[in-house]
């Protein structure tokens, strides 16, 4: 990319606080072609994310599933409401093609209302849950960071009652904050393919993941769903530090779930856990500037470590 390129886009995009208002200003941002050193190497998720939303937005604009995970009313309506919808979004379509189109988005729309239900009633029963651990060999780790399950949390998780309370870890990743609560550090059931990608409940569908994956999880599945700026916490050592937030790292962790060291390293989630890192220290630690490590190649090391007092402090 030409050097007039860069600055013609730097200064029609960035520093917009007042004119991003106009219109005029907007257009003009929209005809950008965006650089690629604008995504910080991290292009294909970025781009593939914000699809997802806008694709998301789109659906729900034309049906809301959210209106149809408590209600007894099912398919039949969501078609209705879909069929309401489509001439007035593909005029110029015949009438077969838009009845085919308004199965193919109803359908959407209904497995979007299964994949929330799903995820509100989370029962799994024993033998499925013992049949799971089995199936993750003799040292299951969560599946998206690679967190190596306890004793304590195998016993609680497959029912052993007289356990006792949770070995809580006396120093903490401050960066994700993962062991502050029983839950962070308990086994939990994660439905990895949403019936939308035609899966069934079963153990195929299920992977184990920790609870601080799985609840910063939700059921969330683009970058955007959540703020779009770090937080900035006070480190004892390092002193004022940008940290990402607790979904950008589930995300990223989930599509690389191995070691991103520059050098190379052997190490996934089936045998190491991952945090992230800065790639560049003084920015923001926002999706374009994080880099996914092993515990090995972290060059923060030790500092990365504070006490469980300091970290409850770091908290939302
Ligand atoms: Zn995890
Ligand atoms: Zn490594």
């Amino acid at each position: 990319m030409e050097f007039e390129e860069i600055s013609t886009f730097l200064n029609t995009t960035a520093n917009k606080l007042e004119s991003c208002w106009d219109l005029q200003v907007i257009s003009n941002i929209a005809n950008q072609r965006i650089p690629d050193f604008i995504m910080g190497g991290r292009g294909s998720l970025l781009r593939a994310d914000i699809y997802i939303l806008w694709t998301q937005w789109f659906i729900e604009s034309i049906c809301d599933p959210d209106v149809f995970i408590n209600s007894a009313q099912g398919y039949a309506h969501i078609v209705e409401a879909v069929q309401k919808r489509i001439p007035f979004i593909f005029a110029g379509v015949s009438d077969y093609e838009r009845q085919k189109l308004t199965k193919f988005i109803a359908r959407l729309i209904d497995k979007e209302v299964q994949r929330r239900r799903l995820r509100k009633r989370i029962y799994i029963n024993l033998d499925d849950k013992k049949l799971l651990w089995d199936i993750y060999g003799p040292e299951p780790r969560c599946w998206i960071c690679g967190y190596k399950f306890t004793k304590w949390a195998q016993n609680k998780f497959l029912g052993y009652s007289n356990y006792t309370e949770a070995p809580l870890p006396q120093f903490i990743d401050y960066m994700t904050l993962h062991g502050l609560t029983q839950r962070d550090i308990s086994v939990e059931v994660d439905h990895a393919i949403p019936f939308s990608k035609g899966g069934k409940e079963e153990e195929d569908n299920l992977r184990l993941s920790c609870g601080w994956c799985n609840s910063h999880k939700s059921d969330r599945i683009s970058l955007y769903d959540v703020g779009v700026r770090p937080r900035i916490v006070e480190h004892p050592k390092l002193g004022k530090h940008s940290v990402p937030h607790p979904f950008w790292i589930v995300r990223l962790l989930s599509v690389r779930r191995r070691c991103e060291h520059e050098r190379g390293c052997d190490k996934n989630v089936d045998n190491a856990q991952f945090t992230v890192v800065s790639k560049h220290p003084e920015g923001a630690m926002n999706p374009t500037n994080l880099r996914v490590v092993c515990a090995e190649h972290d060059p923060l090391g030790s500092s990365r470590l504070v006490s469980r007092e300091v970290a409850e402090q770091m908290r939302y």
